[in-house]
């Protein structure tokens, strides 16, 4: 027997958040994003939900051609572009498109030789100052991409620091307009909380991530609110259940510490499986289908439960630590981080199944 620890997936809740992300971004092409493994989900077990997607952004050049062996046909993103001069044939014979954010990729394509062909992102940065060329650069950017054989559709980009905000957008767009002036192409610009916040920004391809797997974007806005699925439930069991008297400590360090006579569930879930061992006592979590709540340090390997409002746990009794009953967006909250973190933490030895 396996630890009960188990992740279902569900390409169906991906399929049904990509429908509500449309619903936000109409006559917008969406590219569904799938880094990092697709946040964590698998990107073969999330693929099957993302057909209807106009295509699929990642970064990493090994992902695009697992999406290729799996049989996925349609447009390929590459959002931080090629990292070295041997990944343009790879991109260009997977069919790929490249962001270009500095000098140096524009380098990498002009000392191409030969036929081929490859479309391009030219990156902005209007704010965020991570990638991206100033308004003063990109135009010369774009003559110099425009002037290669090797380069056909060049659209304009970015990527917004603040779009959770709800005037979080205002200057970057103002400076992306200002910036990018008369140039000719297509325009990108949205993540998830863009897209549904930020009408104005919409532009002709949107790039939701998060809201995909059904978390929702915004602090003060649950996925729920937003019409959105949780696409990942991790779940686990109870594996043993400890009396404890008033003054008993939990765990390393002896954390939390019982007021009154209690009974704790000891759940097969721990750091090492992703779960955050920065989650404080009170942290919610699921037990038997009742929210209930984490007392003590997260292990390695376990975590423990209060079982105070809960006298038929035992043994077996089931356990969400997240998702269709409990949104990871609670638990990050209460973990002092995003969902983003959480997901994309699930641990390597954590199976998973598609959700029935
Ligand atoms: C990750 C990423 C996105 C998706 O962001 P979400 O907040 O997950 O919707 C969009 N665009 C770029 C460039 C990204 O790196």
């Amino acid at each position: 027997m396996p630890r009960p620890i188990l992740a279902l997936i569900s390409p169906d809740a991906i399929a049904h958040n990509l429908k509500a992300i449309r619903l936000c971004a109409p006559g917008a092409r969406v590219w569904g994003v799938v880094k990092a493994n697709a946040y964590g989900h698998g990107l073969a077990r999330v693929l099957p939900g993302l057909l209807a997607a106009d295509g699929l952004a990642m970064l990493d050049l090994a992902e695009a051609h697992l999406l290729r062996e799996l049989g996925y046909g349609g447009p390929i993103l590459l959002l931080e572009g090629l990292f070295e001069p041997a990944d343009l044939a790879v991109a260009i014979q997977l069919g790929a498109t490249v962001v270009v954010h500095c000098n140096e990729q524009i380098r990498l394509l002009a000392n191409w030789v030969g036929p081929g062909h490859i479309d391009v992102y030219l990156k902005f940065n209007s704010g965020m100052n991570r990638l991206g060329f100033s308004a003063q650069k990109l135009h010369s950017a774009w003559q110099a991409l425009r002037a290669l054989p090797l380069v056909g559709a060049i659209t304009l980009m970015t990527h917004f620091a603040r779009a959770e905000r709800s005037d979080g957008v205002d200057e970057d767009l103002a400076r992306f307009h200002a910036a990018i002036g008369a140039l000719p192409g297509e325009r990108s610009l949205s993540n998830s909380a863009a897209t549904v916040l930020h009408p104005a920004a919409r532009g002709d391809w949107v790039r939701p991530g998060i809201a995909l797997y059904g978390t929702s974007p915004f602090a003060s806005q649950s996925a729920a609110v937003l019409g959105l699925r949780a696409a990942m439930t991790l779940q686990s069991e109870l594996i043993a259940v400890q009396d404890l008297a008033p003054g008993d400590a939990v765990g390393y360090g002896g954390r939390f510490v019982a007021s009154r006579a209690m009974r704790i569930g000891i759940v097969a879930c721990g750091y090492a499986d992703g779960y955050p061992r920065s989650a404080p006592d009170g942290t919610p979590i699921v037990v038997g289908g009742r929210r209930t709540r984490l007392v003590g340090t997260v292990s390695m390997d376990m975590l423990t439960v209060d079982l105070a409002e809960l006298p038929d746990a035992r043994v077996g009794t089931p356990v969400e630590l997240w998702g269709g009953q409990l949104s990871v967006d609670d638990v990050a909250a209460a973990a002092g981080t995003v969902s983003y973190e959480l997901l994309c933490a699930l641990a390597p030895r954590v199976p998973t199944r598609l959700a029935p």
